[in-house]
């Protein structure tokens, strides 16, 4: 199985995209390698499984790939967090705030029973603002957070204080 190391030569770091001063890791060449994607995906369910979990949440766009692979992976189901107006049952919401004003995501209101165990999944963890809204709407509908999972953390962003008191992992770390 292709080592972390290995997996981090297939993040294209695209300079100044989508703005000036940001590192775009753009993981479209390890989705692309059929070794490397295998190899994220099972390395990404070594890291969740000490965490117990009944499904995975995780908001659009590129959690979804990771958060469909990783449930097929670990025999998991999985729940949708999208922007406001795309899931078409009934929903609860929570705003975030961007660098320039604010978004809402949406969960279904059925997606999850109080009490049921859930990892939340995302690509990256920048500034941790998509991920804190998505607990909040697992928070919301009762259920209890094992772990949040990603699989690139930008550790010179200060991410993890956002995400204070759960327990966060991440496979590859800049
Ligand atoms: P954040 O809410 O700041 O933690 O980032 C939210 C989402 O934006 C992440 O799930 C990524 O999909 C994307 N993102 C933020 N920064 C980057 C980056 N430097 N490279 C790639 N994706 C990023």
């Amino acid at each position: 199985m292709l080592s972390c190391e290995e997996l981090k030569a297939r993040i294209r770091e695209v300079p100044d995209w989508p703005e000036p001063g940001i590192s775009f890791k753009d993981i479209t060449p390890l989705l692309r390698d059929r070794e490397a994607w295998r190899a994220a995906v099972k390395r990404m369910a070594d890291l969740c499984r000490p965490f117990p979990a009944e499904a995975i949440v995780a908001p659009e766009a590129r959690g979804f790939i990771v958060a469909s692979a990783l449930a097929y992976e670990m025999g998991l189901g999985w729940v949708p967090v999208r922007k406001r107006g795309k899931l078409p049952a009934a929903t609860l919401a929570s705003e975030y705030k961007l660098e320039y004003g604010a978004d809402v995501l949406e969960i279904h209101r059925d997606a999850l029973r109080p009490g049921e165990k859930v990892l939340v999944v995302d690509d990256v963890l920048a500034t941790g603002g998509t991920v804190a809204a998505t607990l909040d709407l697992v928070r919301q509908l009762g259920a209890e957070v094992s772990a949040v999972a990603f699989l690139i953390e930008l550790t010179y962003i200060p991410g993890r204080e956002k995400l204070a008191g759960y327990e966060v992992v991440s496979l590859l770390k800049y």
